[in-house]
């Protein structure tokens, strides 16, 4: 099979020099002079038209950091990053002026997605490969003697996100931006993002992420767009112009104020917006209590606002339940719905029955939700409206993701706390209720009395407590069901799950309300820019870049998996980036790994459904196989390295003595002279964004080992993926779609299905151990890797001869695990086979774009359609 050389070779794979998709995009042209310029050079490199037009560039980040920063010469890759990020900073704002110009001109209907978090990492590289002058900045840089590799590694991630939920919200935004939806994210501008992971002796330890000690070149902050929130007080039925009124007095208020963050379109001129929310005090300073004497007042009062937006909990997959994460919740919701309607009203007046036509809401999970009771009461309240009619509006507007198929980690409120925050929020919720359950009457009216009050019950937005009967919960899933037009998961199989299990009551009344939307990723900052020299070997193979947002061509490499010649190319860039791991572990570690061992992964949130521990057992397993070996037999064993990254919620006790058991095994496997050229386990501590833009490119194998129905989707498998990396996993979430997409035979797959799950937990108590995990419980147990006392818990935990144990069924996979890992070495050792398989990864990931998830939503749920502004 042919396919065309690389050219440039001065530029091989490992410069990391932007390269094949540097050359013009459709509709792309014209946003610069340089894209045009690009036309005619379309099949040079980037750099040979650099050095001309390279100077204004030049001039512009030195004379940033001249005037903003005080700087002359001699600046670190810190302050080019500052200097740089500061210049390209006004190409944003110009393409985000004139996006919005265009749409407030056209007045389109509006997708806004409502999020508590946006997991957005670095913005610089993203940013300039986005708007096309990555050949200008790149060239300005080398020109003052930098790189901009180095230069973009000095910008902090903007981690306001725990993992997978924000990492999407941010993909979609991306996506979003690249096909001219009209579209914003609204969040909380948290002070202090995801907490700092490191390690001491082993243990997590947990330090405060200041994130905005240094400015923010990416934000703008809107002094005219600030709204009140209130909480507290009182509800009153009063007479206002004659018409019988709510009124609601907080007892509390704050400001939001707003924060735009442009979010650049790729190859269009698009440029949207993330508008998150600060939390300041309502008189900036309380002169009147000063005045008094009363400092301590005043900054009581700033402290207390403050508050609201300083801390993003570090919880993933499960609610947080304090009574500022409500806060929070409404703190947001409030400000961005007060924002759109004022932006509506600017235009339309009060004519709120257009409103669902110029604008719908996508919940991303309930943390959002009390925007149902938020938008009935602006309507109402404020607005005026009849009770129906804002009820009319209100479900018309919003639509609901659900993302967890664990039913504890569901939201529910105490209605004791909602009532006290929020007074009229809880009386509304009330009324909803009220005739939810009354339209459920008559809706089962064919139902005996006795199963017809069950149904209603079981139905109910507010419940008891079913672990105590005395407290009263406001249920936000069944309220975010109730209160949208659609809702869906974000896996086929979890979308089922949804339907026949979570919300199967729902679902029996409304079918046609639920649906289903496979989440993806964006393949331009998880292939293209974070991995460049496959980004340019996909271009030359295929003849263009166009797969850069059409990533169903992908599938042209097809052809060429078997292709001997291409193979080696692919090889030599996964050598390239295994190298600059290597160079990673060893700036952590100190040690020097061997790079032609098997890069094996598993990079994630640590929790116990994830199952590190799993993936721990079978390394140590692996470990013991290699001891007994004699030499010769060792030198014909699948060398590994293995890494485990991610960090465990401060108060999950379990998650982190799973990480402490993998620097516990690393610690005596790294160090034992008999294995260590076969065998390594590294923590990589910090796992954010910008490691796993290191970490993917590299990986070869990498594990997605849910037990089966509990991931409700996974993202960082489409993200391996798409970097050719093969899946060794369980027939979950997105797993099973991407097994679908790749060739089920392509990919190590293992353990129990889902349909299996429900028996087997009845039946764990009388499950069969494997000898081997017996063994392994044993040596943890026995003190091999030191802690013994502090590891038990977790031996504990999965001993299946105590009732309630080994939940999420580890015994039980266990053997098949581990056969599947053989299967893994087998495959291995054929590398022609092993890197077919690799390019029919790549080959078969076009469906896991982001692109295509935000065309369905947008076809199917939001009705929302393109609108390019002119170049
Ligand atoms: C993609 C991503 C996740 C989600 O990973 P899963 O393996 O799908 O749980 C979490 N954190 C970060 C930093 C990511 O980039």
């Amino acid at each position: 099979m042919a396919y065309r050389q690389l050219q440039g070779t001065n530029r091989g794979v490992s410069t990391g020099a932007p390269v094949a998709y540097s050359r013009p995009m459709p509709g792309r042209v014209g946003r610069s002079a340089l894209r045009v310029q690009a036309v005619a050079e379309a099949e040079r490199p980037t750099a040979a038209k650099s050095s001309a037009s390279a100077e204004p560039v030049t001039h512009d980040i030195t004379s940033k950091l001249k005037y903003l920063f005080g700087r002359n010469g001699d600046y670190t890759n810190a302050d080019a990053y500052q200097g740089t990020a500061w210049s390209v900073r006004e190409k944003l704002i110009d393409s985000f002026n004139k996006t919005h110009e265009h749409w407030k001109k056209e007045d389109p209907k509006f997708i806004y997605y409502l999020s508590a978090e946006f997991l957005m990492g670095r913005s610089l590289t993203n940013t300039v490969y986005n708007l096309g002058i990555e050949g200008e900045y790149g060239a300005a840089l080398r020109d003052l003697g930098y790189q901009m590799e180095k230069v973009a590694d000095a910008e902090r991630d903007a981690a306001l996100g725990n993992g997978g939920l924000g990492r999407l919200a941010a993909c979609f935004l991306d996506s979003m931006a690249t096909l001219d939806l009209p579209g914003w994210g609204y969040g909380i501008r948290y002070k202090y993002g995801m907490f700092k992971q490191g390690l001491k002796n082993g243990y997590q330890v947990e330090m405060p992420d200041i994130w905005l000690t240094k400015g923010n070149p990416w934000e703008v902050k809107r002094d005219d767009i600030k709204f009140e929130v209130g909480f507290g007080g009182r509800v009153e039925r009063k007479k206002v112009n004659g018409k019988e009124m709510t009124v609601w007095t907080p007892s509390e208020k704050v400001v939001a104020q707003a924060y735009d963050n442009p979010i650049p379109g790729y190859a269009t001129p698009t440029t949207s917006n993330l508008r998150l929310w600060d939390a300041v005090p309502i008189h900036e300073f309380d002169l009147g209590a000063f005045n008094a004497g009363d400092y301590d007042r005043a900054m009581l009062e700033r402290e207390r606002a403050e508050g609201i937006s300083a801390v993003l909990y570090p919880n993933d997959s499960t609610p947080e339940g304090k009574e500022l994460r409500l806060k929070q919740q409404y703190f947001f919701v409030c400000a961005s719905l007060q924002d759109v309607m004022s932006r509506f009203r600017a235009v339309h007046g009060s004519n709120w029955e257009a409103l669902p036509e110029k604008a719908c809401f996508q919940l991303n999970d309930t943390h959002p939700t009390i925007a149902v009771a938020e938008l009935m009461r602006l309507l109402v309240d404020v607005e005026g409206l009849e009770w129906d009619a804002a009820w009319t509006i209100t479900t018309k507007c919003l639509n609901y993701t659900n993302h967890t198929v664990m039913p504890e980690a569901l939201e529910k409120w105490p209605v004791k706390v909602m009532a006290k925050m929020l007074p009229r929020h809880m009386e509304i919720i009330e009324v909803i209720n009220e005739g939810w359950t009354k339209w459920l009457g008559v809706h089962l009216k064919d139902l005996k009395s006795e199963e017809r009050a069950q149904k209603i019950a079981a139905m109910s937005i507010i419940h008891a407590n079913p672990w105590n009967a005395d407290e009263m919960l406001v249920n936000m899933a069944y309220l975010a069901v109730v209160g949208s037009s659609a809702v869906n998961g974000v896996a086929a199989i979890h979308s089922n799950i949804v339907k026949d299990e979570i919300l199967n009551d729902f679902y029996q009344i409304f079918p046609s309300k639920f649906q289903n939307k496979t989440n993806g990723v964006t393949p331009r900052r998880w292939l293209a820019w974070c991995n460049p020299e496959l980004a340019a070997l996909i271009t030359e193979a295929l003849g263009s870049s166009e797969w850069i947002n059409d990533t169903e061509k992908l599938a042209g490499l097809r052809a060429f998996a078997s292709d001997p010649a291409f193979q080696a190319k692919w090889s030599a860039v996964k050598k390239a980036k295994k190298a600059k791991l290597a160079e990673l572990i060893k700036k952590i570690h100190g040690d020097d790994v061997n790079q032609n061992a098997l890069f094996d992964i598993q990079i994630k949130r640590i929790h116990e459904y994830k199952r590190q521990y799993l993936n721990v057992l079978s390394i140590i397993w692996r470990y013991k196989q290699l001891k007994k070996m004699t030499p010769e037999q060792r030198k014909a064993a699948v060398p590994r390295v293995c890494v485990i990254g991610g960090k465990a919620a401060s108060a999950y006790d379990m998650a982190k003595r799973i990480i402490r058991l993998v620097t516990a095994v690393g610690d005596v496997i790294n160090k034992d002279p008999e294995t260590k050229d076969y065998l390594r386990l590294y923590f990589l501590p910090d796992y954010n964004v910008s490691l796993a833009e290191t970490i993917i490119p590299a990986a070869e194998l990498s594990q997605h080992i849910s037990t089966a129905g509990t991931e409700a989707s996974g993202t960082s498998n489409m993200k391996f993926q798409m970097n050719g990396c093969l899946i060794i996993g369980t027939w979950d979430g997105a797993n099973i779609e991407i097994a679908e997409e790749t060739g089920v035979e392509n990919v190590f797959v293992f353990g129990v299905r889902a349909e299996e799950i429900n028996q087997l937990r009845k039946d764990r108590k009388n499950f069969k151990t494997d000898p081997r995990w017996d063994e392994l419980m044993k040596d943890i147990e026995g003190g091999m890797f030191g802690d013994k006392d502090y590891f038990k818990p977790l031996v504990d935990s999965v001993n299946n001869m105590k009732v309630g144990n080994d939940w999420f069924l580890l015994a039980n996979d266990f053997a098949g695990y581990l056969a599947a890992q053989e299967e893994v070495d087998a495959t291995y050792k054929d590398q022609s086979e092993w890197l077919r398989r690799s390019i029919m990864y790549t080959a078969g990931s076009g469906k896991f774009s982001s692109d295509r998830t935000i065309r369905e939503y947008a076809e199917d749920i939001w009705h929302v359609k393109p609108a390019r502004p002119s170049a």
